[in-house]
């Protein structure tokens, strides 16, 4: 009896029906998928994407040198140098950030005491060469130029979330 009910599920493609079941069901469902990169799915405005660092509104660095998010990193992801400028203030000479060892945690970002590090919405890059992993000093500052708009308008929409 058994063999029958093989053979006729066999010949009947019983399998593939079912499956097709399953199938019929899903179509008239709403659709989870996306068309990315064409369409994005929303994100928090507590989503940690690249970093960038920012300048204020006459162009001068925020960054003032004093480490203390390099400090306060846990996987060391972060290198300063910095020296006095003529004019006394302190800004860095060299600041980078390693993608391969941040853990995206956000301390940097909290530590700041001028709001220059920030870690922005942006989860759209890749590295391609060996090397492109270090974000440098000049490529953080111009994401930070490129984006201060919409990095301004995050942190406002996140103060609502502290
Ligand atoms: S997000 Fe965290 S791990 Fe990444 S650089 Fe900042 S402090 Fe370091
Ligand atoms: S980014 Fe902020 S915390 Fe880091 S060295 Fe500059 S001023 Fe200090």
């Amino acid at each position: 009896m058994k063999r029958l009910i093989n053979y006729i599920k066999t010949f009947s493609l019983w399998d593939l029906l079912v499956g097709l079941q399953l199938t019929g069901r899903y179509f008239f469902r709403n659709k989870v998928t996306i068309q990315y990169p064409e369409e994005k799915t929303p994100t928090s405005p507590r989503f940690r994407g690249i970093h960038a660092l920012r300048r204020y509104p006459n162009g001068e660095e925020r960054c003032i040198a004093c480490k203390l998010c390099e400090a306060v990193c846990p996987a060391l992801a972060i290198t300063i140098e910095a020296e006095p400028r003529i004019d006394g203030s302190r800004r860095t000479t060299l600041y980078e950030v390693d993608l391969f060892k941040c853990v995206y945690c956000g301390f940097c970002e909290e530590s700041c005491p001028v709001d220059s590090i920030v870690l922005t919405s942006f989860a759209d890059y890749h590295v391609e060469n060996r090397g492109e992993n270090i974000l440098t000093k000049e490529k953080l500052l111009a994401i930070g130029d490129k984006y201060e708009p919409l990095i301004a308008a995050d942190r406002t929409e996140d103060a609502r979330y502290r």
